[in-house]
């Protein structure tokens, strides 16, 4: 089949799934007021696809069908293969205003761990997940699926394992083995897209002992699976109108907390089944790529942070002052810092044991701590150079409004030469990016989304060879 239409994608959605949407069942969330802004802003991801300007990115020609497929089902096999997923996500990103689109991204980021750690399981447990997964991944990219990953568990009090929680659902686990597949119960948190996908990939959390062999378990359901219910984050709700909310009228993204009531699922479809030896590395796994793919899609949004501050400072008459030059060079060393260390990550790739290549952990995950760290610090400089119109600026209803209209032309003005409208409108960019509902959700989507700051911190100590630099010291201060 390869590649779908929008249209095709859309009405695959429509299959009763089960999403609730701020206290209402929500019966198609393609046409639903809030949740089909999200459905049309991931639907993108087709669309693009089909754009003869995007195409030959967005899509190759898969080896062993002969069919067009989108590019992001294709195994990462070397440093150009990494080098050109960076440079769709980045692309198709920047075409959604900034906002990843998020419906092959995660899902394929999953299938490349469950690709490479498949193997390492087989080799170990004499299983054959190795087959299943590949099974998997082709009817994924021959069907041109979209895919949401549920790795976060609910996971209740955080100082304690699985097993030692007050009840035994706050991560998901199996609790049952049948002829025809496993039952599993339990709930996932923070689902993005979930609503707008026809897969769902489940993940393990984190590394796990013996005692939590049942929460070791990674699999895959279609969306419309009888048990799984979906529900959604309300977040920047509220945002209707594009001059109030330019950018979040438009595009959204969605979360869920995902339940797992009973949910059966086909042994065809179990990647993971108690190895809690492997859940670890399964988790690392798929963090090492979904990382990558995080930073890939922050740089459009950091441009756009860049070029509001660069047009504000103008409309101000401030753009020579040298505060504002510093503020404006401090986001160009940033974005570029950030777009370098991941180019860096990809072109440091290892060998993954399956065929595959994993882009450099360590570079990877310095370059998501620096961006995660960095973020609110350049926030701040976007506001300061915008001044604090940006939280009490006119409405949209007494801008048009001709009792006020002329107060406001007249008074909020700033260089000559730029329109007032164009000033209102470039704050309100500038609010919707970093002091609205939707700026909020960015902050904490940058500082957790893709693990907290502590995992990438933990991941690149461990990964890290100090031994050198140890060596290096030992020799000139003469240790030994
Ligand atoms: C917008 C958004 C989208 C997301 N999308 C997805 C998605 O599609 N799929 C998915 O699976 N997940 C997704 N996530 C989840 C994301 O990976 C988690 O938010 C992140 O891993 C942090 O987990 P948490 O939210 O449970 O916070 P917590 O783990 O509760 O972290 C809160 C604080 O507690 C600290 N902490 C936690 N445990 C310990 C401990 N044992 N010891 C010491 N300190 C601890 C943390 O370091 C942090 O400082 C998304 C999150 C966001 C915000």
């Amino acid at each position: 089949m390869g590649i779908r239409t929008v249209e095709e994608h859309l009405r695959s959605l429509r299959d009763d799934r089960v999403v609730f949407f701020k206290g209402q069942r929500v019966s198609d969330v393609t046409s639903h007021p809030v949740l089909g802004i999200g459905a049309r802003h991931a639907s993108l991801d087709f669309q693009l696809a089909e754009d003869p300007a995007f195409q030959q990115l967005m899509t190759y020609i898969e080896p062993a069908t002969g069919e067009r497929c989108s590019r992001f089902f294709k195994l990462p096999e070397s440093a150009e293969d990494l080098l050109r997923r960076r440079l769709m996500i980045e692309t198709s990103t920047r075409e959604g205003a900034g906002l990843v689109l998020l419906v092959k991204e995660i899902g394929t980021d999953a299938l490349f761990a469950l690709h490479a750690v498949a193997r390492r399981l087989d080799a170990a447990c004499g299983t054959s997940y190795r087959e299943r997964v590949a099974a998997y991944h082709a009817a994924c990219r021959d069907h041109d699926w979209s895919m949401a990953v549920a790795q976060s568990d609910v996971k209740g009090d955080r100082s304690l394992r699985p097993s030692q929680q007050a009840h035994p659902d706050y991560y998901l686990h199996i609790v049952e083995e049948r002829r025809d597949g496993i039952v599993v119960r339990g709930a996932k948190a923070h689902t993005s897209h979930a609503p707008y996908v026809n897969e769902i990939i489940v993940l393990p959390t984190r590394a796990l002992g013996e005692a939590d062999r049942a929460y070791a378990v990674a699999f895959a359901v279609p969306a419309a699976t009888p048990g799984l219910r979906f529900i959604g984050s309300p977040f920047s709700a509220a945002a209707t109108s594009t001059f109030h909310h330019p950018l979040s009228a438009e595009h959204k993204m969605i979360e869920t907390v995902t339940v797992f009531d009973n949910v059966l699922v086909p042994w065809e479809r179990v990647f993971m089944k108690g190895e809690h030896q492997f859940a670890g590395d399964l988790a690392n796994s798929f963090v090492e790529y979904h990382r990558f793919t995080a930073v890939s899609y922050k740089t459009p949004w950091l441009e756009l942070m860049l070029g509001a501050a660069d047009l504000m400072a103008e409309y101000n008459g401030i753009e020579r002052a040298a505060h504002v030059r510093e503020k404006l060079s401090a986001l160009v060393g940033y974005l570029e810092a950030v777009r370098a260390l991941i180019q860096q990550a990809a072109l440091g790739c290892r060998p993954t044991g399956a065929g595959t290549v994993a882009p450099d952990s360590v570079l990877t995950n310095i370059a998501k701590c620096y961006f995660a760290t960095h973020y609110h610090q350049m926030v701040s400089y976007v506001q300061d150079i915008a001044g604090g119109l940006l939280v009490t600026g006119p409405s949209e209803e007494d801008w048009l409004n001709p009792e006020t209209h002329a107060d406001l032309e007249h008074y909020l003005g700033g260089k000559a030469g730029v329109s007032t409208e164009a000033r209102l409108r470039l704050l309100n960019f500038i609010r919707d990016m970093c002091a609205s509902d939707y700026g909020g959700y960015h902050e904490i989507l940058n500082l957790h989304a893709e693990g907290g700051l502590e995992a990438q911190k933990m991941t690149i100590l461990r990964n890290y060879d100090r031994t050198f630099c140890r060596d290096v010291v030992k020799r000139f201060a003469r240790l030994a």
